[in-house]
């Protein structure tokens, strides 16, 4: 089973770019741009690792971003994921990044972006792997400052396929930022949002995401299990939840396997994801290896959570339809 997830072909619709910045990085950024960490070894850094919950994740998330710093700097992280993908059999990546966690430390919209899209061009050229990037925005910040960045992402629209919104959320709701949402959408942007696993009024944010801003995807989306009328209105919609089992362990110490065969099981578009792969020490294939472990899922169900992936992809039908005939290659082999 290993070694079909490993050569099974996939899609990644949710993964943080700054969560793919791995402890070895952080040390080598931080010395090229002179910046003095809190750690004094890379295995240091791994050790104080310890999640319960999306605060004291986010903590730690934050204060390693401030070794970015330039082009070059976003461009190594961004590749160096793509690197990670390719030799996961990720053949496809839809990633995040977070700007505002970038511009409030005083780096220029330009520098980030700039960076991680020569990084998309190249790894297409050289890794064979595609990706279209999502730009979050972090819901702890005001919804002014979302309008504004998104008012700085408009000179580079073409780069961008939609956006996303993540970090805390409590506090935090869907509504809060239902005007930026519209305004993206009226810019052609597809439109996702994080509803974290067990976050408090959930439920309300769910149906927010639905109803109100009438989200393309949603991420996480779990506990929408719990409520009928909105398992429901997502399976009608077509909408797919990008779940991500390793780091829902931090939360639920559990991989949702059970979440999950359920959510096949009712025809939702379930997908497996690594959310910050390099915080929670599991790429792709490890998500899927782990996932299997726990819920014991046959090959069938493997492929179709991949298949899901490649359904509520934002790409044109001839791509799609190319990674889609891919994996039936390899789940008929
Ligand atoms: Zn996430």
């Amino acid at each position: 089973m290993k070694a079909f997830i490993e050569g099974m072909p996939k899609a990644e619709l949710h993964v943080h770019l700054e969560g793919t910045l791995e402890p070895e990085h952080i040390f080598a950024l931080a010395k090229r741009n002179d910046i003095e960490l809190a750690y004094a070894t890379p295995e240091a850094v791994t050790a104080a690792y310890d999640f319960h919950d999306l605060p004291s994740f986010l903590t730690i998330y934050y204060a390693a971003m401030n070794v970015l710093r330039k082009e070059e700097d976003f461009y190594e992280l961004t590749y160096q994921y793509f690197e990670k993908a390719a030799q996961n059999n990720v053949v496809y990546v839809e990633p995040f990044f977070d700007p505002q966690g970038h511009t409030s430390r005083g780096v220029e919209f330009e520098t980030v972006i700039s960076g991680i899209h020569r990084a998309q061009i190249d790894a297409e050229a050289k890794l064979g792997v595609e990706s279209k990037l999502i730009m979050c925005f972090l819901r702890d910040m005001s919804a002014e400052s979302a309008m504004e960045h998104l008012e700085l992402s408009l000179p580079f629209k073409d780069w961008i396929v939609g956006v996303g919104l993540d970090s805390d959320e409590r506090d935090n709701p869907p509504a809060k930022f239902a005007e930026v949402f519209a305004k993206a959408r009226g810019e052609g942007f597809k439109l996702t949002m994080h509803c974290d696993v067990n976050q408090q009024n959930t439920h309300d944010h769910i149906r927010e995401c639905l109803d109100l801003i009438e989200v393309d995807r949603i991420d996480h989306g779990v506990n929408a299990l719990e409520d009928e009328s909105l398992l429901q209105d997502i399976a009608d919609r077509g909408i797919g939840l990008t779940v991500c089992p390793v780091s829902n362990r931090f939360v639920v110490q559990s991989l949702t396997s059970n979440e999950i065969r359920t959510m096949l099981d009712k025809g939702i578009k379930a997908t497996v994801n690594s959310d910050d792969p390099a915080y929670f020490r599991a790429y792709m294939n490890e998500n899927f290896i782990a996932l299997t472990e726990e819920g014991d899922f046959s090959k069938d169900e493997l492929v179709q959570l991949s298949r899901n992936a490649f359904d509520i992809a934002w790409l044109p039908e001839d791509r799609r339809q190319h990674y889609l005939d891919q994996l039936q290659a390899y789940a008929n082999t």
